[in-house]
């Protein structure tokens, strides 16, 4: 996982929300979330109720630990969404959206976010036929997302492929030949963004 210490089952019981941070068991009925969604603690105990702060503080904290980035991170991308023209909300969600290792995810490349990032770092994936090994590249409309032809890459990606038929999102395609590869057809909107956030709530707390 690198990044997230810690069980991460805990994260998504704390956040109220599936994170997906374990791979394919996240989609087994063994996933924690599913079998006790409560935060961990004392059952019976109530927690006391979120002043505003801890709501927005709560909503991006998903979103963090959604797509693995840190809090410096976080910033960068919350000021290069603020200084263009649109929504800051959506421009926010679609930066992290084109993360290299958010699509190679998406693509069913690798069963989780932290998954795709090894697989990236240890250059089992080319992006417009070079090789790349820095997750948080961004990715462009019309960039051709492949796994590096090399028999190890190959049947790291054709073994998750085979374990979990993932759907794709509108805004990417994917092929399956010998050599399993996708397209980024445009860039990510809204509809596309796969977490379940109140972002209005992040550009709040993150504005001040
Ligand atoms: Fe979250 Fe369930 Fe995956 Fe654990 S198994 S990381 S609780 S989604």
């Amino acid at each position: 996982m690198g990044r997230i210490t810690g069980p991460v089952c805990r994260l998504c019981r704390r956040d109220g929300l599936k994170l997906f941070l374990k791979g394919n068991r996240c989609d087994t009925p063994k996933c924690a979330f599913e079998r006790r969604p409560a935060p961990p603690g004392v059952i019976q105990k109530r927690r006391p109720k979120s002043t505003d702060y801890g709501l927005r503080l709560r909503e991006k904290q998903k979103v963090k630990h959604y797509y693995g980035v840190l809090e410096r991170q976080f910033r960068t991308y919350f000021a290069r969404a603020a200084r263009g023209k649109g929504n800051t909300g959506e421009a926010l969600l679609s930066l992290l959206e084109r993360r290299l290792d958010n699509v190679v995810h998406r693509f069913g490349f690798a069963a989780s976010r932290a998954a795709a990032r090894q697989l990236i770092m240890h250059g089992h994936i080319t992006l417009n036929g070079h090789r790349v090994d820095i997750p948080s590249h961004l990715v462009q409309a019309g960039d051709l997302v492949r796994v590096k032809n090399r028999a190890k890459s190959l049947q790291l990606v054709h073994a998750t492929l085979s374990e979990s038929r993932r759907e794709v999102p509108d805004f990417l395609s994917r092929a399956e030949g010998a050599i399993p590869e996708g397209r980024v057809d445009r860039l990510p909107a809204s509809e596309d963004v796969s977490v379940p956030v109140q972002v209005s709530l992040i550009i709040e707390l993150c504005s001040k």
